[in-house]
């Protein structure tokens, strides 16, 4: 079973007392060897969250609870390296509390082994490639054995490829460490693949924290549905409610939704949003709904489809690569109804 390392209650910090800026009334846990990943919309206070975990700032209401002994490293957003200095001297700056510079030598030289990048332990800092400073970086911080890392949009500024190979061997290096991670990024894909939770930000205030999955599949709020991803939104009303289904109308046809949760809150003839992520659509030779291609755009993998219901409303699909329909073309369609979500907020 899962031990609580950490829980912030109702914190909150503003970096001006005038004005709303920072975060408020933030609440949530973090277990032992779990990955958080934050996501939200640029100065949403993701940054903010992670110096108050930090204690780089300290909440002004509210407060952040340790349950367990730990030792906690912190990477900031956009952490440079000295130039001038060597890989290993700029992982033995961490250890001035060890005196033996044969000991610190075997400290960096077994975190970098960890990192993969030993070959590099004599080359300065200019003389390394843009993936290897960035194992640096996160070297500095594991030499001195963290329990809990936070990291702040540690790969920004790698390709794509570069980021992929070394998010996935870090990720499972701070697993099989038992290190509890928390992270920032602004990648919601990267984010879903690296994270057991995810907490969504917006404007100060938490929004939503749950696994991946449930963030992607069963968001809590059109705020996170469009964060999250490309969803089709649709709003109609609700017909009939059942203990585990909804009964609607979409798109002129009369369905059968799961209720999202026990304690969804809903009346009949109560407006309802319909969440349909565009994998769960399938054009198909024979469908329940109908409607006309509207446009495709490749994707390599696939294309990304839209296409057109009567009065005028368009959803995005995606359609294997090697099916290119002609605009106005009429297709039939499906949609998985069991993965459809909704929403009763407006
Ligand atoms: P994020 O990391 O999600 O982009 P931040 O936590 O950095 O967001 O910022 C949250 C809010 O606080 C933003 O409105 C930002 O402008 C403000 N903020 C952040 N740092 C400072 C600061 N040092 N002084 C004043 N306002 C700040
Ligand atoms: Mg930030």
């Amino acid at each position: 079973m899962k031990e609580k390392l950490l829980k912030l209650n109702s914190v909150e910090y503003r970096y001006d007392t005038r004005s709303v800026k920072g975060v408020s009334n933030l609440s949530f846990e973090v277990q032992q060897g779990e990955c958080l990943g934050l996501i939200g919309p640029s100065g949403s206070g993701k940054s903010t969250t992670l110096k108050l975990i930090a204690s780089i700032i300290t909440p002004q209401k509210g407060n952040i609870e340790f349950l367990k002994d730990h030792t906690l490293c912190y990477v900031p957003q956009m952490t440079e390296l000295n130039n001038d200095k060597t890989v290993l001297e700029i992982l033995t700056e961490e250890l001035s509390h060890i005196e033996s510079a044969e000991k610190k030598e075997n400290q960096a030289r077994s975190t970098l082994d960890l990192l993969n990048i030993t070959n590099e332990i004599h080359s300065k800092i200019s003389e390394i490639s843009g993936g290897q400073k960035q194992r640096v970086i996160i070297a500095k911080a594991m030499v001195l054995n963290p329990t809990v890392i936070l990291l702040d949009e540690p790969f920004g500024h790698l390709d794509e490829k570069l980021r992929f190979t070394l998010m996935n061997e870090l990720f499972s290096l701070f697993k099989e460490n038992n290190i509890t991670t928390i992270w920032v990024t602004h990648e919601t894909k990267e984010a879903l693949a690296f994270s057991d939770r995810i907490a969504v930000l917006n404007h100060g205030s938490l929004i939503q924290i749950d696994s991946s999955m449930k963030v992607y599949e069963r968001p809590n709020s059109l705020f996170t549905a469009q964060f999250i991803g490309r969803t089709n939104i649709i709003s109609t009303k609700a017909i009939k409610i059942e203990d585990s289904h909804i009964y609607t109308k979409l798109f002129s046809r009369d369905i059968q939704i799961p209720k999202p949760s026990e304690d969804f809150k809903l009346k009949e003839h109560m407006d309802l949003i319909v969440l349909i992520k565009p994998e769960i659509i399938s054009i198909a030779q024979e469908g329940r709904f109908k409607a006309k291609i509207e446009k495709q755009i490749y994707q390599g993998d696939c294309f990304l489809t839209q296409i057109k219901i009567a009065n005028e409303i368009k959803i995005w699909t995606y359609s294997p690569s090697d099916k290119r329909f002609t605009i106005g073309q009429k297709v039939a369609f499906n949609i998985n109804l069991n993965k459809v979500h909704c929403l009763n907020e407006l």
